[in-house]
C-alpha cells in the first residue's frame, strides 16, 4: 500500500508563509507546493531560509511549481531562453528553500509532430539539468502531465522524458481524467515504475480538448483514486490543486485514512 503525504498548493505571501505552515501541520498536512506561477515571489534568501527551517521542523516536504510562462519547445530562440530562466530561476530558490522538485509545464506542440516536440524539450531538459548539477542545487526538474490534448505532456511524453533525461516527473491524475476522459490508473502505472510519485490531484471539469477548470473534489472522485492508490505500493507526495486546497487536502487526507486502516 503506498504512503501519501498530503499538502496543499501554496503557500501563501511571505508574510503570512510561516503561519500558514503551522497552520497546515495543526490540520495534519506533510507537504506544501509554494506556486511560483507568476514567478518566484520570495526574493529574500534569509526569508527562504527561515520557511525552510520551519518546515523541516514540522515535517513538511516543500516543492515548487514554476512559472506558467514556459514554452520549451519555442520556436522563438528569446521565449525558449526565458523559459529556462524561469524555471532554473524557480530551482534556485527552491534549492534555498530545500524544496527537493521543481513541477513545471513542459510546453506546446507549437505545430510540429509530437516526436519532435519531445526531442526539443529533452534538449531543454538535459541543458537545465547541466546548470543544475554546476550550480550544486539539490533539486528535480519535474514535467507535469498535462490535460489539456493540445499541449505537450501526455503519460507517454512524460515517461519518456524520464527515461531519456533522468528528470522527476508529477502526474496530475485530475489532467489525466480531462485529458483521456478517463483515469486510466494501468497506464499510468505502467508509465511511471519508480517508487517516488509526485501527484497532482483536483476535481476537475473537461470537455472534447481536455481541461477547463479544476474544481473542488467530489468524494467519489477520491475513492476512485485512493482505490488505485492503495492497490500499489508508491511514496507519494500528493498535491491537492482544487480551488479550495487546504481544506481539500485535510478531506482527502482524512478519506484516506479510512480507506487505508
Ligand atoms: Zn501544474
Amino acid at each position: 500500500m503506498s504512503v501519501i503525504k498530503f499538502g496543499p498548493a501554496g503557500l501563501g505571501p511571505v508574510e503570512d508563509a510561516i503561519s500558514n505552515l503551522e497552520e497546515y501541520s495543526r490540520l495534519g498536512l506533510k507537504a506544501c507546493e509554494i506556486s511560483f506561477t507568476y514567478g518566484p515571489y520570495i526574493k529574500n534568501k534569509e526569508d527562504a531560509l527561515k520557511i525552510k527551517r520551519v518546515a523541516e521542523k514540522l515535517g513538511i516536504y516543500l516543492s515548487v511549481h514554476a512559472s506558467y510562462f514556459v514554452n520549451l519547445n519555442s520556436k522563438d530562440d528569446k521565449k525558449l531562453e526565458d523559459s529556462k530562466k524561469r524555471i532554473l530561476k524557480c530551482c534556485e530558490v527552491g534549492n534555498w528553500l530545500s524544496a527537493k522538485r521543481v513541477v513545471f509545464h513542459p510546453g506546446f506542440y507549437s505545430g510540429m509532430e509530437p516526436a519532435e516536440a519531445s526531442v526539443k524539450i529533452k534538449e531543454g531538459i538535459l541543458e537545465m539539468q547541466e546548470v543544475i548539477k554546476k550550480e550544486k542545487w539539490d533539486i528535480e526538474l519535474c514535467p507535469e502531465v498535462m490535460g489539456k490534448v493540445n499541449v505537450f505532456g501526455s503519460i507517454d511524453e512524460i515517461a519518456d522524458l524520464v527515461r531519456d533525461t533522468g528528470c522527476g516527473f508529477c502526474i496530475d491524475i485530475a489532467h489525466v481524467l480531462a485529458r483521456y476522459g478517463r483515469y486510466e490508473f494501468e497506464d499510468i502505472k505502467k508509465a511511471f515504475p519508480q517508487k517516488k510519485w509526485h501527484v497532482h490531484f483536483s476535481g476537475i471539469e473537461y470537455g472534447e480538448k481536455g481541461e477547463k477548470k479544476h474544481l473542488v473534489v467530489p468524494i467519489e472522485e477520491w475513492k476512485k483514486v485512493f482505490k488505485f492508490l492503495k492497490e500499489i505500493d508508491k511514496d507519494i507526495v500528493l498535491i491537492c490543486e482544487s480551488p479550495e486546497t487546504v481544506s481539500d487536502a485535510v478531506v482527502g487526507k482524512r478519506i484516506w485514512e479510512d480507506y487505508s486502516d
